[in-house]
């Protein structure tokens, strides 16, 4: 039998679309760290998460055991809108590296947000609306999850509060404004109309942000409010467990093809995108069907995998949120206002951080320049103008084929690209000025972050 042509653009039909959401925690042998109350320090109950989140959610938050979690109708049919993605065979890049490998990419910017953070908004809107709650608060970073959660907050027609990081807002008030196009209230963080706000901005005047403040501001006017609840766009669990229909349609539309890839590689900011994308892969693996190479890839500004901590910590910079097990930097943590690709979050999920210590996945940090180089070549070539966060993945995917041309090795390389970059052009006109720089934290720079670990009482040996 001859080779089977791979197509450019692999679809999959409406019948082949997935139905459920894959929880990867099912197929862990080692269950990620449960959340700590932070009072307490004992694990968080359903009842007291419910008071800060909506029920259904805090159900698949604290699930650990059903495999599959049924989509509901109302989300399907919305997923429809912008579903399915895309699976790319990326040839035009293959021929630029003159590369035996060969590359796929999952696209998730085929949608008015741009990314994939559309995936979870839908669904955390959807459980607040049956809840019969007024709105939701939350907080954006580069401004890509306010943006989906508008979009989702308006189709079910629910109130929608957005803190958003303050350097974002100031550098991308177009997003700002798709925001509020979509009837969002968007607010500055840290902001002078929280309590946490106010403490933040009186300790460090003129500070830029961070989405750990941001969390913190969302968090407080959540609980303080009636009718409200407050929805998080990475990190939780939850939030793996809907992106997990990225990696369920990759694998279906690769299978389609006999195609087995060698390494799936994803960016890692708060790291439900690569969770997402990786878990119907890492599932087989952890059944010992297969065998995978996973590759989360950070900036090297906020290297919370590569040169953070295992251990609890605080979600927010305000030290209000449950505390998780992960790879951190510690709460306190801003990255460099110098850096500008996105991905500042100072930890990272507890199922990731869980797989990572366990070896069962690998990390790379990469500078911002070097990543704008990977972004400019993959412009230039397959078309699509990627977000910055999404072309840390291309840059190591490109590293990887440029190791296989070393080798002569044909590697199958599937990486994901989460977005478009469209309201990214500052920093795209930084590197094009030739003024973008690179910054990479001291041991010194990180040492006050990583003590503050040792000091939460349940990190005591
Ligand atoms: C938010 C975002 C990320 C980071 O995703 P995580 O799931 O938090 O790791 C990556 N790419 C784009 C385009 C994003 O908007």
């Amino acid at each position: 039998m001859s080779e089977q042509v791979i197509p450019y653009k692999i679809y999959l039909s409406e019948d082949e679309l997935p139905k459920s959401w894959y929880n990867v925690r099912a197929d862990m042998p080692i269950k990620p760290a449960p959340l700590l109350n932070p009072k307490t320090f004992e694990p968080m109950t359903a009842e007291e998460l419910g008071e800060v989140f909506c029920e259904e959610l805090v159900a698949q938050e604290l699930d650990n055991d059903n495999r599959e979690i049924p989509i509901p109708q109302e989300i399907l049919d919305f997923y429809k809108m912008y579903r399915p993605s895309p699976v790319v065979r990326a040839y035009c890049l293959e021929k630029k590296l003159e590369t035996p490998a060969k590359i796929y990419y999952k696209f998730e910017g085929n949608n008015t947000s741009g990314s994939h953070k559309l995936n979870s908004a839908i669904a955390q809107a959807y459980y607040a609306k049956k809840q019969g709650l007024r709105g939701v608060t939350t907080e954006t970073g580069a401004g890509q999850w306010g943006t989906a959660l508008s979009m989702a907050c308006a189709y079910l027609d629910l109130e929608c509060n957005v803190y958003m990081v303050k350097c974002s807002y100031e550098q991308k008030p177009f997003r700002r404004e798709v925001m509020r196009t979509y009837g969002a209230n968007v607010t500055p963080s840290p902001s002078a109309t929280t309590e946490i706000g106010r403490k933040i901005l009186e300790e460090h005047p003129g500070t830029s942000g961070s989405l750990g403040c941001a969390i913190s501001e969302a968090v407080e006017v959540a609980t303080k409010t009636d009718g409200y609840r407050y929805v998080l766009g990475s990190v939780l669990n939850q939030v793996l467990l809907h992106q997990s229909i990225i990696g369920l349609e990759a694998k279906a539309a690769l299978d389609k093809y006999n195609v087995v890839p060698d390494i799936i590689i994803g960016c890692a900011g708060g790291g439900s995108n690569l969770g997402g994308l990786i878990s119907p892969f890492m599932g087989q693996m952890l059944r010992g069907e297969q065998d995978y190479k996973f590759i989360a890839v950070e900036p090297a500004s906020c290297p919370s995998l590569t040169r953070g901590k295992y251990a609890y910590d605080y979600c927010d910079t305000g030290m209000v949120t449950p505390l998780a097990k992960m790879c951190t930097l510690g709460s306190g943590f801003i990255p460099s206002a110098n850096h500008a690709g996105g991905l500042r979050y100072h930890g990272m999920n507890s199922v990731l951080s869980e797989l990572y210590h366990e070896g069962l996945m690998e990390a790379r940090s990469v500078e911002q320049t070097s990543v704008f180089e990977a972004a400019e070549m993959f412009a230039r070539v397959e078309g699509i103008l990627p977000a910055p966060e999404s072309s840390h993945a291309i840059r190591v995917a490109i590293d990887e084929a440029l190791k296989c041309k070393e080798t002569g090795e044909e590697k199958t390389i599937l990486f994901g690209l989460t977005g478009t970059g469209y309201f990214d052009l500052y920093a795209y006109e930084k590197f094009n000025n030739g003024e973008m720089q690179d910054y990479i934290p001291t041991d010194e720079e990180l040492k006050p972050g990583l003590d503050s670990l040792d000091a939460i009482p349940v990190n005591k040996k």
